[in-house]
């Protein structure tokens, strides 16, 4: 249980006043339960007596905080869709599952798997923002109790949605007036979630016109309902938000941060500001539907069109948060077609090339930035004495180039370690996806 590594290069999750992220050359790191005990030059103090201790030489390899994916959803794989295939039922198949115990059971264990690879690639916290019924709170508190290997988990367990909103009747229950929306953000509170999700608007999937993505599903009322009783209780809102219009009735009535994103304007940047809220950017969706070409993405024509329109607003929303010095975090949306739960990396790769930072930039915003904005940075985000040892390990400077991020050599999480971690992979989709970004 108690673990020094030595002779590390640190990259500790921080940016020094110039943006860059300075290395800490050949350290030795103690790690005792689950807490990092130490940290020290590995010249400094070489006769330190470390017997009580397991000793794992790394010979200059590097480590950086565990990464955090502030947008998830473990409720799927993130699978290619088929060829010519319509999207799924998925309020007919929840309608199923909800009624059958064994199928929710085994629906439990596939979350239990997904979280676990997520870890395996380096992610040692999860902010899941919807799922079935209070199954991420299940697999949150199982980690917790140590039954089973996984990150660190906040939940949402089901979100709040309209009739013909985003994921109704499947991921998030259907409000009818303010009084409902009220009303089922308390029984959500009653199943033990750390956030709350409103969907506030659809999404590229959902849309009923080519050209409208992002329409506004949920009246101001009923989102600002919701972030009463939320609030009230304690606890924070996240809101999938694909539109101007869905981002302004979201800060105007109380949401703290906005999933996604839309084209903003000086009214809006003015909300972020009074509210305090923070951008969760999430790259990753929209880049299957807007830059594969269809007959790779299996999607139609009219999704192509809105891929193309969500993903202009996340890359403007993020930009314009950026310049703002307004919070943005990121997340993956893993889950969605095309997006497995071991790709953390690749969002830090497109956060680069899309939002125009630098990798040192990317890194600390896949940690530190992450940490403050879920409200837990006094307990993880960066490599610091006193804080849970969520590191991950790479043989090499990941900061030369992110990529190298995929293949792990550790990764330690709340104090255990796992050495050459590996997630299970989906084929079709790691080529998929690395086609495009090798193009
Ligand atoms: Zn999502």
């Amino acid at each position: 249980m108690a673990y020094a590594f030595t002779h590390v290069n640190i990259l500790n999750g921080t940016l020094s006043p110039e943006g860059t992220m300075v290395p800490l050359m050949d350290q030795t790191v103690l790690i005792n339960e689950e807490h990092i005990e130490a940290i020290y030059p590995s010249e400094a103090n070489p006769t330190q007596n470390l017997c009580n201790y397991e000793v794992i030489d790394l010979q200059g390899k590097w480590m950086i905080p565990g990464l955090i994916n502030a947008h998830a959803h473990l409720a799927s794989s993130g699978k290619a869709p088929k060829k010519g295939s319509k999207p799924p039922n998925y309020k007919l198949l929840f309608a199923i599952l909800s009624k059958i115990a064994p199928v929710r059971s085994f629906i439990l264990k596939q979350q239990e798997k997904r979280a676990a690879d997520e870890l395996y690639s380096g992610v040692t916290t999860i902010r899941c923002v919807g799922g079935i019924l209070d199954l991420d709170a299940k697999v949150r508190d199982k980690i917790n109790k140590d039954i089973i290997t996984g990150p660190r988990l906040l939940v949402c367990n089901t979100a709040v949605s309209v009739p013909g909103g985003h994921f109704a009747g499947s991921l998030a229950t259907e409000a009818h007036s303010a009084q409902e929306a009220a009303e089922q953000t308390e029984r959500i509170i009653a199943t033990n979630p750390d956030w709350i999700k409103l969907m506030i608007t659809g999404g590229v999937m959902d849309a009923d016109k080519t050209g409208e993505p992002g329409v506004l599903r949920m009246p101001p009322e009923l989102v600002e309902a919701a972030c009463r009783v939320a609030h009230a209780q304690g606890f924070k809102v996240c809101a999938h938000v694909e539109s101007s219009e869905g981002v302004r009735v979201a800060l105007t009535h109380g949401v703290d941060t906005i999933e996604h994103g839309a084209r903003t304007d000086d009214e809006i940047m003015q909300l972020f500001r009074d509210r305090h809220a923070a951008l969760i950017c999430t790259l990753s969706p929209a880049i299957p539907y807007a830059l594969f070409p269809p007959e790779k993405s299996h999607c139609l024509p009219e999704a192509q069109i809105n891929g193309k329109i969500v993903m202009e607003g996340i890359r403007d929303n993020a930009q314009a948060c950026l310049d703002a010095g307004i919070p943005v975090g990121l997340g993956t949306d893993a889950g969605c077609p095309f997006i497995t739960h071991y790709d953390m990396w690749r969002e830090l790769v497109y956060f680069v090339r899309f939002c125009g930072v630098t990798p040192d930039f990317a890194l600390y915003t896949a940690t530190l930035k992450n940490a403050e904005i879920l409200g837990i940075d006094e307990e993880t985000g960066t490599i610091e004495v006193g804080k849970a040892a969520d590191l991950i390990v790479c043989d090499t400077n990941p900061l030369e180039d992110l990529t190298r991020l995929r293949n792990l050599a550790f990764v330690v999480a709340r104090g255990k370690v796992f050495a050459n971690p590996k997630p299970r992979k989906i084929l079709e989709v790691e080529t998929a996806l690395d086609e495009e970004l090798y193009a």
